[in-house]
């Protein structure tokens, strides 16, 4: 029930209001029991900086943000976490005391949703992540924080590449399509096969390219059954879709904003019960 004591949480973006985390987040405030409400918030390109103003003077619980927003957020903050400042980019704004930060939880929510799906831990792992774009760039971070062994990028532009590689130079390179037989976990990171698009039905690679005991992750979420989990699937590798960081970017987000562990079984429901074949592709902010 919203009273006088319901606190307020929102998206901001353009477009907005066919974004998922609505459902994701009002699921876990409920589950959770805790008194707010979330909604999503159209904010035209060049107004960010005047949802931030609200989210103070208003007090918000606290922000996700998504295009065009996720850049031009971060000037009018007090703070950034570093793997929102790695990227230049944030996805959430929480307060942390009277200090509102900046941050973002894709990297995070990866790193949690492999562990948890496939109990797969990035410590020690040997990765490869096809795409160089802002979802890869936030994989190859988080896993180079977590403890990742190595990384090689596979990208069709070099540029790109060597900008995924900037997130941690240190374990991780560029490559090619003959260097997957060597990961331990294979990470798509492209738009290749997700439905709605002209990339609907394409496979990002060859999976006969993998080891025999290699996990492959593929961030596409719609439709749910990717062609490469099918494919992965089919030659026996264990395999998650883009669900778990969907959800598990969700979860760190309600955690810096309530200090609550996540009700992450609540937050899979909603996103299961949203993402029913058929539907319409959903927006893939968080
Ligand atoms: P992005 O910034 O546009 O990057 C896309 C990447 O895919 C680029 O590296 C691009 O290569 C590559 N690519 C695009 N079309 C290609 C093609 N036809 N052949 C080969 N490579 C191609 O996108 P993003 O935001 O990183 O998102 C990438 C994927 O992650 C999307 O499928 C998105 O749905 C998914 N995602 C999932 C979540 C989640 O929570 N599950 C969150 C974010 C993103 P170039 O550099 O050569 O252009």
């Amino acid at each position: 029930m919203i009273s006088g004591e319901t606190r307020l949480a929102a998206v901001i973006g353009a477009p907005v209001r066919h974004s998922l985390s609505p459902a994701i987040h009002n699921a876990a405030f409920a589950a959770a029991e805790i008194d707010a409400v979330y909604v999503a918030m159209p904010v035209a390109p060049g107004d960010a900086e005047h949802a931030v103003d609200a989210m103070r003077r208003f007090q918000w619980l606290g922000m996700s943000v998504t295009m065009p927003h996720k850049a031009t957020v971060l000037p009018a903050v007090d703070g950034i976490t570093d793997a929102a400042r790695a990227l230049r980019a944030a996805n959430c704004l929480f307060w942390d005391d009277d200090r509102l930060m900046a941050d973002s939880t894709d990297g995070a929510g990866f790193v949690r949703g492999l562990e948890h799906e496939l109990g797969v831990v990035a410590s020690g792992a040997r990765f490869a992540v096809v795409g160089a774009g802002g979802a890869a760039r936030a994989v190859v971070g988080a896993v180079a924080a977590a403890g990742a062994d190595s990384i090689v990028v596979v990208n069709r532009s070099p540029v790109r590449a060597e900008e995924a590689v900037a997130q941690a130079p240190a374990l991780t390179r560029v490559g090619g399509f003959d260097e997957l037989s060597a990961a331990d976990v294979v990470v798509n990171a492209t738009p290749l096969g997700m439905a709605g698009t002209d990339q609907a039905g394409a496979i990002p690679f060859d999976v006969g390219l993998l080891r025999d005991d290699a996990v492959v992750s593929d961030l596409i979420y719609h439709p749910v059954e990717t062609p490469l989990l099918q494919l992965a699937e089919a030659r026996g590798l264990r395999a998650q879709n883009g669900v778990a960081m969907l959800v598990f970017q969700a979860a760190v987000a309600f955690e810096r904003w309530t200090g609550v562990e996540a009700p992450v079984e609540a937050m899979q429901a909603a996103v299961a019960g949203a993402l029913e074949p058929g539907d319409a592709p959903p927006s893939l902010e968080s």
